[in-house]
């Protein structure tokens, strides 16, 4: 039969520009999710090394995919390879002990080295997903050898974006701003629906679906050894970061891990130097300190994250050698070990992004396929060590009491791969002279995942890090992730050798079963500012995955004023309570500035905002503030309280995401329920103290402290604090009581990132207690 021209070109590998019209790279062009889903189905239609397939939806319902890229020999046997992973990530599963290295060293001969590569999580850096096609294609129709070597030895587990939605979410703006004064923007959203940037701070809470599918379907049954992360920073750095990793390092990450990502990371980078690339640093900016963005690094992978400068999304933009602007461990002007060659400066455009990325990835592949056998015996190394039996005087685990919020820790820690074992339910048992309650839970060290669960069970003691002139070097996010802590959940760490006394005791309640939250009986909304804030994000997914109904208002039904009233005559109330998020006071009060952005998102509160919203508190409502948007309402309000820690140079004060102490007043309303004691988030937070002044709009009596640290002991549970004398007897939680209604200001998160279960009371009290 005589094929047509145009069937045969059917048949054959299509280049992504024969699908998506436009070459990946090309100035000004960006693909919708459906383009990409089109263009992996067809090389899985045309090509044996490309298997696609969809493993969930997204938080929008879009498909969330991934390709499996190999040899057509491989890709037959994947099953086998998996099990060759599973016993390698586990050697216990190795037996008897005494053929435990033989039968290992016979599956390193078998096995490939796995590799996993993500892209496009945070969606405005726009290069990744564009470079994911790019990368199968040749991967799927390359005859060169080097490509045949790496699709024998390894698996390419490829995720075109692990933020699908977030790729519509900036492809519509930026079209809809092309040719206009706001082109390169970036979108007044958040590009994920709930967490925008932060859902790369998910990787040990678990809370997004996206991370659920990544880690259930593809970790979890990977165990991928290099996990390949690809990222965009800002435009005025380096052109590209490659690991090593800027201390710290956190202290449960393996040794051969730090060994792996450091080896790897510089060889590419020299590579790509001897190719002639410019502006390449390594080991600074980035730290390798939260398992919030590397759940690999607790799960034998190297986590390669890779850093292209970005460009204005996808327009072109040139820039000024002295333009470039120092970051955390080097300046882009000046070579340095960590730094070089310099860039001079020119023209940075999308294909430049595709094309450091790109050659990085291959060059990751090819270190991949040719030291197979070292990388699967650094994997065999890894599990060997974490599984082998604690010494005496090792840390032997951690018990875990039961409680309100034990069962979602026990949850998150089921998910990272942790077993919980002995003692059983139905008994309390002795450790030493301590008797445990019914329903306590044993996490062992000795099982490959015990350092995942070590880092979040056990207290972070930050380094105090200072650079050369003796200011703090910041983190490049938080410091503190004990997450017991956060969720509220006593643990105990136990010395090896463990022994204890079972008790039998009578079979009562199952003990730690989840508390649900407390329906909101009033009406109530959150503020969304027009410039997107993590926070407002957070809140509605704790509001929606407890089906608790609410309301938003942004700044323009604010400045209108008509949506927001308490009752009276002819009056419909509408909502008694509103939430404002954790936000800056300036970008509450300016939001946008005029010609940065269309003016429909331009403005922000205003002064008519502030009269609407202080009319709303005066005529009966309350007005709940977090964390920075507290010093909103002390300015706007002029409230008698003063932040006692605002403009305090780091040196003198500093909390970069910290668990802290606070202590209660258990007889107000808000902290109903709670014990005498708890944590507090605090970061970038302001701290109360209740003064006299004659200016302000209300007496100081009508100040009602609810939270304060302690006055006799330190303020730092978890992470990192400087200058913690200066907050000691200070108020964290306060409520200020306006005419008829009343503000309550929160002096920290209350709801971090969807993790700070211990404070949830304290929010949720605030929304409904009057
Ligand atoms: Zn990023």
């Amino acid at each position: 039969m005589c094929l047509s021209p145009l069937v045969a070109a059917q048949t054959k590998i299509p280049a992504p520009q024969e699908v998506l019209g436009f070459a990946p790279g090309e100035d000004r062009k960006l693909a919708s999710w459906n383009q990409v889903i089109d263009y992996f189905d067809r090389l899985d239609r045309t090509s044996d090394r490309v298997l696609f397939e969809t493993l969930g939806n997204s938080s929008m319902g879009k498909p969330f995919v991934m390709a499996t890229i190999s040899s057509p020999a491989n890709l037959a046997r994947l099953e086998e390879f998996k099990q060759i992973q599973d016993q390698l990530a586990d050697p216990r599963k190795l037996v008897p002990l005494a053929t435990r290295d033989r039968k290992a060293a016979e599956l390193m001969r078998r096995g490939k080295t796995v590799v996993l590569i993500t892209c496009g999580i945070h969606s405005t850096e726009v290069g990744s997903y564009l470079s994911s096609m790019l990368i199968a294609h040749r991967l799927a129709s390359s005859t060169e050898p080097e490509i045949q070597k790496i699709l024998d030895n390894t698996i390419i587990l490829l995720v075109p974006s692990l933020n699908p939605d977030g790729v519509d979410i900036v492809k519509n703006w930026y079209d809809r701003t092309l040719d206009t004064p706001f082109e390169g923007t970036d979108p007044p959203e958040l590009y994920h629906k709930y967490t925008g940037h932060d859902n790369n701070r998910d990787w040990y809470a678990f809370t997004q679906v996206e991370t659920q599918l990544t880690v259930d379907k593809i970790h979890n049954v990977w165990h991928p050894q290099i996990v390949h992360d690809i990222h965009q920073q800002g435009a005025f750095g380096s052109r590209l970061f490659l690991p090593p990793y800027m201390p710290p390092v956190e202290p449960n990450v393996p040794k051969p891990i730090v060994t792996a990502y450091t080896q790897l990371g510089n060889w590419i980078a020299g590579e790509m130097r001897k190719q002639g690339f410019q502006g390449i640093t390594t080991n600074s900016t980035y730290d390798a300190w939260s398992p919030a963005r590397a759940y690999s690094h607790y799960h034998g992978g190297a986590r390669i994250l890779s850093e292209t400068a970005s460009a204005k999304i996808a327009s072109p933009m040139t820039l000024k050698l002295e333009e470039l602007r120092s970051r955390e461990g080097y300046d882009p002007q000046k070579e340095s070990p960590k730094f070089g060659p310099v860039w001079p400066g020119g023209e940075w455009r999308l294909s430049d992004i595709t094309k450091h990325m790109t050659t990085a990835a291959f060059l990751l592949l090819d270190h991949a396929a040719t030291n197979r056998e070292q990388w699967l015996a650094r994997f065999y190394a890894i599990g060997k060590e974490a599984v082998r039996p604690r010494r005496p005087g090792e840390l032997f685990g951690f018990l875990i009491e039961p409680g309100p919020t034990s069962v979602s820790l026990l949850d998150i820690l089921a998910r990272g791969g942790v077993e919980t074992t002995l003692p059983k339910d139905g008994t309390t048992f002795k450790v030493g002279r301590h008797t445990f309650p019914e329903g306590t839970k044993l996490v062992r060290m000795d099982q490959p995942y015990g350092g995942f669960a070590k880092a979040l069970l056990e207290v972070q003691r930050y380094p105090n890090l200072r650079d050369a002139t003796g200011h703090p070097i910041a983190p490049y996010d938080v410091t503190a992730h004990t997450l017991s802590m956060l969720m509220g959940v006593t643990v105990h760490p136990v010395k090896a050798p463990f022994t204890y006394s079972r008790q039998t005791a009578p079979v009562g309640e199952t003990a730690g079963v989840r508390k649900e939250a407390t329906p909101l009986k009033d009406a109530f909304a959150i503020y969304k500012s027009s410039v997107p804030a993590h926070d407002e994000g957070w809140t509605r997914w704790i509001l929606d995955t407890r089906g608790i109904r609410y309301g938003m208002l942004g700044d323009r039904e604010l400045r209108a004023g008509i949506t927001v009233f308490k009752p009276g005559p002819g009056i419909t109330v509408k909502y008694y309570v509103l939430l404002i998020p954790d936000q800056p006071a300036r970008t509450l009060l300016e939001g946008y500035k005029a010609g940065a952005m269309p003016p429909e998102y331009t403005g922000g509160l205003g002064p008519q905002g502030v009269k609407n919203l202080r009319d709303f508190i005066e005529t009966g409502g309350t007005a709940v503030f977090l964390n920075r948007a507290s010093n909103f309402a002390i300015e706007q309000f002029k409230l008698p309280l003063r932040n006692v820690v605002d403009g305090l140079p780091r040196t003198e004060f500093y909390v970069p995401g910290s668990i802290l102490r606070i202590e209660l007043d258990t007889t107000h309303p808000v902290a109903q329920g709670m014990p005498k004691e708890t944590i507090a988030w605090a970061e970038d937070s302001p701290v109360f103290e209740v003064v006299e002044d004659p200016n302000a709009m209300v007496p100081a009596s009508n100040v009602r402290i609810i939270a304060s640290y302690p006055v006799d002991k330190n303020p730092l549970l978890s992470g990192w604090l400087l200058g913690g004398d200066l907050i000691k007897g200070k108020a964290a939680l306060v409520e200020v009581t306006m005419g008829k209604g009343r503000v309550i200001l929160f002096g920290f998160r209350p709801q971090y990132r969807a993790q700070s279960e211990a404070t949830y009371p304290l929010f949720f009290n605030a929304l409904t207690s009057r």
